[in-house]
Order: C-alpha cells, then sequence, then structure tokens
C-alpha cells in the first residue's frame, strides 16, 4: 500500500439549497423546464462529477413549506417535530426558544381606549420598535416570563416561557381594521390553554398601558405618526422537545442566508447562522459574498448550507424566464463557490451538494410536491452516467429516488458522525 493510498482527508460538505427549484415543462420555454432550459455549465460539471438523484422532501406527492423543507433538508426532521411558524420566526429572530415555551407572531398595532385596530402596523413603524419591545421584555404575569423582541418593520416575536402552556390558542389579531382585538381563547377544553389564553389576554392589556404611556409613542403622536400602542399576535406555536442535530451528533454547522425563516430553522438545528444586508432574496443579491462567506464558513464547520431564494419568487410569480435568470445567476454562485475552494489548501476534502427544498412550478405558482433534482459531488463520490443537472436527467442518476431525510442522512456520512447500527 502506498502513503498515497493510506492518506485520508477530513469531508467537509457544502449544500447548497435553490429555493422552490424544481419546475414543470413551460410552453413559452419550449417544453422545457426553466432548469432545463437554463445555461449552466457549472451546475452541469457538479452532476458529472458525482452522484445524482431525485429527492420527496417529505413523502411523494406532498407540498412541504419553505420552513418544513429546510428543517428536513437541515436536520432531518419529521411532521411530529414540526413546531408551527411562531416558534420557527422565533429562532429566526434569534431567540433560542427551550421545550415547552409558546411563541407567537406579533405586529405593533394602532388601537383606541376600547382596543379598536385603528392601524394593523401602527403606520409601518420602522424605528423604534426595538426600544418598545425592551419595555415589554421580562414581564411576568403569573408565573409565566415574556420575552419579547421586535423583528423587522413593524412585525416581532413573544415568547411565553413557564409550566403548563398550551398553544391551542386563537389569534388576537382581527385581520382587518376597524375591529376590536379578538382577545385570546382556549381552542380545546385543557385548562393549559385556558391558562395561556388567560396570560396572553392579561400581557395585551399591560403592553397596551405600557406602550400607550412610552415616550416614544408621545413623540410620536406629537409629529402626528400613530402610536405602536399595542401588540396583534397570531400563529401560536409550542417548541416540542427536540434535539438540536449538531449536538445530537456532534458536528458543526453554520448557514447562509437572506430570510429569516430559514436562518431560523437554520437555529433550530444548532448552525451558526451568517448573513449581510446585500443578501435581499431576490434576484439582485450579491451572489459573490454569500459564495465567499459560505466558503469562508467551511474553515471552522464541517457543514455549511448556502441557501439561495430567487428562483422561488419566480416560480410564486410565474416568470418562467425570470427563473432561467435566476438559475443562471445560481449557477454563477456555485462557480464562484468552486473557484474558492480550489484556492484554499486548508479545508481539506470538500464535498459540494446540490438540492432544493420543495418544486414552485411556474404553472402552480405555489409548491408542489414534485421531486427535485439533487446531486452529491466530490473526487471521492461515486460517478454516474448523468451529465447534466435538472429535474429529469438527475432521475437516472445513482441516487435514484429518496426521501430528503434519507438523502441528509446520506451526507452527513460523509461526515463519518452517523452511529453504526449492529455491532
Ligand atoms: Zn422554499
Amino acid at each position: 500500500m502506498t502513503g498515497k493510498e493510506l492518506f485520508i482527508m477530513k469531508n467537509k460538505i457544502l449544500l447548497a439549497i435553490a429555493d422552490g427549484l424544481g419546475d414543470r415543462p413551460c410552453p413559452s420555454l419550449d417544453g422545457k423546464t426553466p432548469l432545463q432550459y437554463a445555461n449552466t455549465p457549472h451546475l452541469d460539471r457538479l452532476a458529472e462529477k458525482g452522484s445524482c438523484g431525485i429527492v420527496d422532501l417529505y413523502r411523494a406527492g406532498v407540498p412541504v413549506g419553505t420552513d418544513f423543507g429546510h428543517m428536513i433538508l437541515l436536520g432531518g426532521y419529521d411532521l411530529k417535530d414540526y413546531p408551527g411558524r411562531g416558534p420557527i420566526e422565533a429562532f429566526g429572530e434569534g431567540v433560542e426558544l427551550l421545550p415547552g415555551d409558546v411563541a407567537l407572531r406579533c405586529n405593533f398595532a394602532s388601537v383606541d381606549g376600547d382596543f379598536l385596530v385603528k392601524d394593523r402596523r401602527a403606520g409601518r413603524i420602522r424605528e423604534g420598535t426595538g426600544e418598545l419591545a425592551r419595555a415589554l421584555n421580562g414581564l411576568e404575569i403569573d408565573g409565566v416570563q415574556i420575552l419579547f423582541k421586535e423583528a423587522t418593520e413593524h412585525r416581532a416575536v413573544l415568547v411565553l416561557r413557564g409550566e403548563g402552556l398550551s398553544d391551542r390558542i386563537s389569534d388576537t389579531d382581527p385581520k382587518v381594521e376597524d375591529h376590536r382585538i379578538n382577545f385570546a381563547r382556549a381552542l380545546d377544553g385543557s385548562k393549559e390553554a385556558a391558562f395561556t389564553a388567560e396570560v396572553l389576554n392579561q400581557f395585551l392589556i399591560r403592553a397596551h398601558e405600557i406602550l400607550g404611556g412610552h415616550a416614544l409613542n408621545q413623540k410620536r403622536l406629537a409629529a402626528g405618526q400613530l402610536a405602536a400602542n399595542a401588540i396583534l399576535t397570531r400563529g401560536a406555536g409550542k417548541m416540542p422537545a427536540i434535539q438540536k442535530v449538531t449536538e445530537a451528533l456532534h458536528y458543526t454547522a453554520a448557514c447562509v442566508a437572506a430570510e429569516s425563516t430559514v436562518l431560523g430553522v437554520a437555529r433550530l438545528a444548532g448552525f451558526d447562522v451568517m448573513t449581510d444586508s446585500s443578501f435581499t432574496g431576490n434576484l439582485d443579491t450579491d451572489v459573490e459574498k454569500k459564495a465567499g462567506m459560505a466558503v469562508g464558513a467551511l474553515k471552522d464547520h464541517d457543514f455549511v448550507a448556502l441557501h439561495y431564494k430567487a428562483t422561488d419568487l419566480m416560480g410564486h410569480d410565474n416568470r418562467p424566464s425570470g427563473k432561467v435568470q435566476a438559475i443562471e445567476k445560481y449557477d454563477h454562485m456555485l462557480a464562484c463557490v468552486e473557484q474558492l475552494i480550489a484556492a484554499r489548501e486548508d479545508l481539506g476534502n470538500v464535498i459540494i451538494a446540490l438540492a432544493a427544498d420543495h418544486s414552485t412550478p411556474c404553472e402552480r405558482r405555489e409548491h408542489s410536491g414534485d421531486p427535485v433534482p439533487v446531486v452529491i459531488s466530490g473526487v471521492n463520490i461515486r460517478r454516474d452516467a448523468v451529465l447534466k443537472y435538472d429535474e429529469i436527467s438527475c432521475a437516472a442518476g445513482a441516487l435514484c429516488r429518496m426521501k430528503g431525510a434519507d438523502f441528509q442522512a446520506t451526507l452527513l456520512d460523509y461526515l463519518e458522525v452517523s452511529p453504526k447500527q449492529g455491532n
């Protein structure tokens, strides 16, 4: 045996995720899918140098949301682990939830003295919400701790932390103006739901008192602006007892993305999150900077996920040619990734994988259950006969058709972190 054969480099994984990438034949693209139609030399070369397949994220024919799709790709989680939007948004804003916490998405709003909603977004308030949130954060009601954090513009997240809480409570956001706040009700007969609704309603009343008297709101009123003097809530979700995958399997991971939903899921899975104001989630996002940040993160992480959003937006807007353009930009991002990795000798053996969190066919303008094309590419990956990265070519590859959690497990096995079964 030669020394060369004995030398084994540690594998690292860079997983690129093009949101909503999968599609169906488009008449305006000569009956091809946007991925078949687009000019993608770098994606094709990755397909050529590895194993290809198609993936049903959860189950064949079942569409998934971006949140659950990423829970599967990043953490191999199951539907029973899905915590709902409230907790994912809370993680997205950097609030680390504990099992049993109930999280809700919120708006700052303007109400009159009778809780009649005058503006659901408090005049689209942009500044000062951090100050207002700090006035509410840390309150305690009937032994329940209140965590409150501002998010983008008029949005915020609320976390109730304590014993005996339930997420089976109604939304308090009336969804229309000139209606009173719908004070929370229990959605089942449990005492936990009744208790949680009561705590939340007490909080809404306290929040109205505190915000109404806040100096920032006095200033807003004096300047002819609406006061952000109330909180509307929706999407209560209880944090299930799930483990961070990186802690469960002892590896390090990072996620580079713009979208708070994706960043939230990444945090929930135990990933470090990295973002930048130049990442817009649209066609004008800075893909070179994104690629640089992802490759940089490989230095200190075993697994790096690099998320790209524009493909999904074009599907939702039914713009096949826009999706082609978004895919060609994604191809350029992967070219940057490959170049940057090639220039580094300190990263070990980097395996590049390609995936998507679901299909968003232009004709449907929504997520569908169509499987997505995937690739695992690298010098130590079995090469199949596939030469092109698209929905049809990849279906003939060595990975065949697999579920999302199996794809995630397959990737993790290259990190050698999954325990051997049997002896
Ligand atoms: Zn998505």
